[in-house]
């Protein structure tokens, strides 16, 4: 017989490890269950804003975030092509009328750290789910190398192309978005101050992309980020490696401080973004979605993980008040689901902003209120998981359903 296991987490990512710190905060254990050989991240950078930092404060990891995140004043935003100031975000401003901060982190420390509290005998690396049978009384779960588990209840996080998700609604492959990102990681040491002056987040905004730019790990590395309309994905995967001349191709006639900032790249990732239409199919019964394999979204308002963050603590938080799992998966799903597509809303709306065709549009798309960076996030940042955990948020006419 296999073994049996009440709660069981698939994927070790950011939502699934977050999910199994904040169950640990409530008494409540889980096994994580993660296809890599170790723990670790693709992707150079991650933003966390002030309500997930909330949430992961509730669950006893404020002082160990606050030791791996760095917090930048805010968010500059420039015209691409002439360098024109359009825009500054501030986020110690943010931070303050939030009660919580605004970090940016590498992504291997903020993974390292989520991991850092768990019992490492409950992580289970080298297990790739590769079928789900679902039975009234236990969730058999069968992993790649040949071990089968049995499971009470399940916590699907296992990313934008899960195999949980596809077990319980079929053929729900995410689509190509028509966007694609190219990602970068350059010594801060390397890069001349004046480039990324002043100092934060820099943003360039062009016809059609975007390039963002700020610095992790104590201000010694410059995460790169950008973003860009594209019909010509191609390849099988969704990040690959890219070449830097390529790079540098998709951005004509930057800016001179852009064009010294690209001129430094000399490795880089190249994403396709996927993603699904809005859906309520976020689990049934004993098995329960979260982070992108039920919510998918657009990076532009720096959000998935952040959904995941207030994900992992209302979960935990519903699990810790029912008796019965499936009602906690229920309320949560009440809950989370009208948030988090306003969220999503908001994603796809800040995208076409971004890469408005030129500064003219763009002013008047600040002036007029219907674009801005991230000035549309305050009801987002502004939400307290912690202390609303079981209320229904209210989401703003322009992203509600
Ligand atoms: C360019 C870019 C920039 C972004 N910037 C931000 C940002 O600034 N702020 C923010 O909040 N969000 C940001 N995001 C979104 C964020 O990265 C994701 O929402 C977040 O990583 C999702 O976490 P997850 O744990 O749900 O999924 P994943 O990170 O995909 O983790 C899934 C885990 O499941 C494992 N897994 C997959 N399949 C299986 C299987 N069959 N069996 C077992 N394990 C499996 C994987 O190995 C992985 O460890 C960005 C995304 C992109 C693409």
């Amino acid at each position: 017989m296999p073994p049996s296991v009440r709660i069981a987490i698939v994927g070790g990512g950011l939502a699934g490890l977050a999910t199994a710190n904040a169950l640990k905060a409530f008494g409540i254990s889980a096994e994580i269950f993660e296809t890599a050989p170790a723990l670790g991240e693709i992707g150079a950078a991650v933003n966390c804003s002030p309500q997930a930092a909330k949430a992961l404060g509730a669950i006893g990891l404020a002082d160990k975030i606050a030791a791996v995140g760095h917090r930048s004043p805010g968010i500059y935003t420039r015209n691409m092509q002439t360098g024109e100031f359009l825009e500054f975000n501030d986020r110690f401003k943010m931070a303050a009328r939030y009660g919580a901060p605004y970090y940016s982190f590498h992504r291997a420390d903020l993974l390292d750290t989520l991991a850092s509290g768990l019992d490492r005998g409950a992580i289970h690396l080298g297990h790739r789910l590769t079928a789900v049978e679902e039975g009234s009384e236990r969730i058999g779960l069968a992993f790649g190398n040949g071990v089968r588990v049995e499971a009470e209840y399940v916590i699907g996080a296992d990313g934008v192309r899960s195999v949980l998700r596809h077990a319980l609604y079929g053929d729900d492959h995410p689509a190509y978005t028509g966007q694609m990102v190219w990602r970068a990681l350059l010594n801060t040491a390397d890069v001349p101050p004046e480039v990324l002056e002043p100092k934060g987040h820099t943003q360039w905004v062009g016809p059609g992309c975007h390039f963002l730019a700020y610095q992790i790990r104590a201000g010694k590395l410059i995460n790169v980020v950008t973003q860009q309309d594209t019909d010509k994905w191609v390849e099988e995967g969704w990040s690959t490696r890219g070449d830097p001349e390529e790079m540098r191709a998709s951005f004509p006639n930057p800016e001179p401080r852009l064009a010294k900032l690209l001129s430094l790249v000399t490795e880089c990732s190249k994403w396709g973004l996927f993603t699904r239409p809005l859906t309520q199919n976020w689990g049934r019964g004993r098995i329960e979605l979260i982070g992108d394999a039920a919510h998918a979204m657009l990076p532009n308002a720096g959000q998935g993980a952040c959904q995941a963050f207030e994900d992992a603590y209302i979960l935990a938080r519903w699990l810790d008040a029912c008796s019965d799992p499936a009602e906690a998966f229920a309320n949560f799903r009440r809950i989370r689901i009208p948030r988090v597509h306003g969220v999503q809303r908001l994603s796809l709306a800040n995208a076409r902003f971004k890469h408005l065709r030129d500064a003219a549009a763009q002013k008047q798309a600040i002036a007029a209120g219907t674009g801005s960076v991230h000035g549309n996030s305050e009801w987002v940042w502004g939400y307290d998981p912690v202390a609303e955990w079981n209320k229904e948020p209210a989401v703003p006419s322009a992203y509600a359903a």
